[in-house]
């Protein structure tokens, strides 16, 4: 699109004379062959390009199958008006920003305010003054060119906009949600299965041993065993499924309409597909072993988003101390009898610094 020239830059100069020749497209649609032949010879002594149609009909399809720059309009046709044509044209969404002029009798205000009102950008009067027509056309072609860079600006705004969020929500190193973008959707398929009364069930993972990879064989190592890792989780997961990477080798997976039960299947599927796994990279390769912890809602302890993800953490937790490459369903049999156990050897002193899991104890029992 050529720039504009600065305002008050004039259309009777040279320069501005020059900048209009761009070849723009106009079709004229006038009843009267002479009418036409008399524009098109004008208009493309002008520098435009033209396209002629005697009837509103013929103009309809043309501005369908190939849309002008412009149309200049004849309003007194038989059988479909000027002003239909342009009530058309203008109510056609699909169609880009045309500009209509219309050319009406001198005499005849109506026309014009019927013609503005159903879509017309502007009028001539005839008989023509080609002066005051090459005037309008630059002025309209103009506001052409303005719009359509407004829409263009406007496209790569929402591009943009896109990619920021898309960005906001994603793991970089993964490709899969991120934790922010996971609680929020957490929120509402929780709030969602509620309402409905549906099952949900929420799996935290998280890869065994995981720093010795870093340490034995790199960072860029542990990156790639992470994006491996990603990927199965990914594949397992159903579509209606979420995956996100919750921190830095720790998982979650949300599973609505899953029961606990299938929750705790699932999980152990994907534990033993991690099992046989063998992370390959440039090098090497290594196997890896991942613990899982899985709750699900209904539950008499769960009456919220958060004790539902603190209550899968804590069965994660306990999956670790039980010797980690398991699953553990949160309240379940393992869970309990672990957590007895350990209250009773006064276990919180080995438990590292995780006060987490007591808050649930309430009803423990063997
Ligand atoms: P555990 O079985 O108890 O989970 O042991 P672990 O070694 O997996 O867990 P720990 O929390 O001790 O170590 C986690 C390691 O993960 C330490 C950290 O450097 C590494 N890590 C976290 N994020 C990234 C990452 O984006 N890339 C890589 N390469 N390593 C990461
Ligand atoms: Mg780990
Ligand atoms: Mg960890």
């Amino acid at each position: 699109m050529p720039a504009e020239g600065p305002p008050g830059d004039v259309v009777t100069t040279q320069a501005a004379d020059d900048r209009v020749e761009t070849g723009a497209r106009i079709l004229v649609v006038d009843d009267h062959e002479d009418n036409i032949e008399v524009l098109r010879l004008r208009l493309e002594s002008w520098g435009y390009r033209t396209d002629a149609v005697q009837d509103g009909a013929a103009a309809l399809r043309v501005v369908e199958q190939s849309p002008p720059d412009l149309i200049l309009l004849d309003v007194m046709m038989p059988e479909i008006s000027g002003i239909e044509v342009a009530r058309r044209v203008k109510a056609n969404r699909s169609l880009p920003f045309i500009p209509i002029i219309m050319q009406t009798a001198l005499d005849s205000t109506e026309a014009k305010v019927e013609g503005l009102e159903a879509g017309a950008d502007d009028y001539i009067t005839k008989p023509i003054d080609f002066a005051e027509l090459k005037a309008r056309l630059r002025s309209m072609l103009r506001i052409k060119r303005l719009q359509e860079a407004l829409e263009e600006r406007e496209r790569e705004l929402l591009e943009v906009n896109e990619r920021l969020r898309h960005m906001s929500q994603t793991d970089g190193l993964t490709g899969l949600d991120n934790r922010r973008h996971l609680n929020d959707r957490l929120e509402e398929m929780f709030q969602h299965a509620q309402r409905l009364v549906e099952p949900f069930s929420c799996v935290m993972c998280d890869l065994d041993h995981f720093k010795s990879v870093n340490d034995t064989y790199g960072h860029q190592v542990g990156d790639e065993v992470l994006k491996q890792f990603s990927s199965i989780l990914k594949d397992e997961a159903r579509e209606i499924d979420r995956v996100g990477r919750y921190g830095g080798e720790e998982f979650m997976l949300l599973l609505p309409g899953t029961v606990l039960d299938a929750g705790v299947t699932f999980a152990e599927r994907v534990r033993k597909r991690i099992e046989g796994h063998t992370f390959s990279f440039p090098g090497g390769s290594l196997t890896r072993t991942a613990s899982f912890g899985v709750a699900g809602w209904p539950h008499p302890k769960i009456q919220a988003c958060d004790s539902l993800v603190r209550a899968a953490d804590d069965a994660l937790y306990v999956a670790k101390e039980m010797g980690r490459n398991r699953v553990v369903r949160f309240d379940g049999h393992d869970f309990n009898a672990h957590l007895a156990t350990r209250d009773g050897a006064d276990a919180r002193s080995s438990a590292e610094d995780r006060p987490s899991v007591p808050e649930h104890g309430a009803s423990l029992s063997g």
